[in-house]
């Protein structure tokens, strides 16, 4: 799975980063994708969670692929 974070939509919640602090940081008033955070991911547990922060991102910024 593909993590990412489209900028252009986040308005710096910042609760990606207190989901998944594995994959996804706090940088400069937005979320953003740990270096290495995308592998982080492949684990089932991260996974889950990083589904769940996609789905509740309040502006629904995380873009998630295949
Ligand atoms: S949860 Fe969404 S809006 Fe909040 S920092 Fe993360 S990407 Fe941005």
């Amino acid at each position: 799975m593909k993590v990412s974070v489209e900028r252009s939509l986040c308005y710096g919640s910042a609760e990606c980063a207190h989901r998944v602090p594995a994959v996804f940081a706090f940088e400069d008033g937005y979320g953003v994708v740990r270096p290495g955070g995308a592998d982080a991911a492949e684990d089932a547990r991260v996974r889950e969670a990083v589904l769940e922060a996609a789905e509740k991102c309040p502006s629904q910024a995380i873009v998630l692929t295949e």
